[in-house]
């Protein structure tokens, strides 16, 4: 989609600092961290947001990406979040869907 940031990002029309891309996904550190670690794992397909899909496998996909990254940056056993923000009232800012990894340190709950 022409006029989407993360579509633009995995085009390489805007720079990030990518950890991991394969057909299906793409993986970067998130510009503004909210913790120690924290990336975003995308699909490259564009989809808006998740109620736009029932891909489980991709979905799936995601959240594997996301635990394969957090073990190989060695934060896995130590703990971490993935969360992926729906609409407004979920806080979503960017409409192409994107999981969040955070860790690093311990995450209080703080649902906003
Ligand atoms: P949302 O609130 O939509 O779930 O999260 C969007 C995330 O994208 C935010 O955490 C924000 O910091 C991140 N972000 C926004 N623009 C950019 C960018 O140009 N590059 C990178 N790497 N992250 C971005
Ligand atoms: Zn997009």
């Amino acid at each position: 989609m022409s006029d989407c940031l993360f579509c633009k990002i995995i085009a390489g029309d805007i720079p990030s600092n990518k950890i991991f891309e394969d057909d299906d996904v793409y993986a970067f550190y998130d510009i503004d961290k909210q913790a120690p670690q924290h990336f975003l794992v995308i699909p490259k397909q564009h989809i808006a947001t998740l109620n736009d899909t029932d891909d489980a496998i991709l979905l799936g996909k995601l959240t594997l990406t996301a635990s394969k990254i957090a073990k190989e940056l060695g934060f896995a056993d130590d703990g971490y979040r993935v969360v992926m923000n729906c609409n407004a009232n979920g806080g979503q800012v960017v409409y192409h869907i994107h999981l969040h990894c955070l860790g690093g340190r311990p995450l209080s709950w703080s649902p906003g």
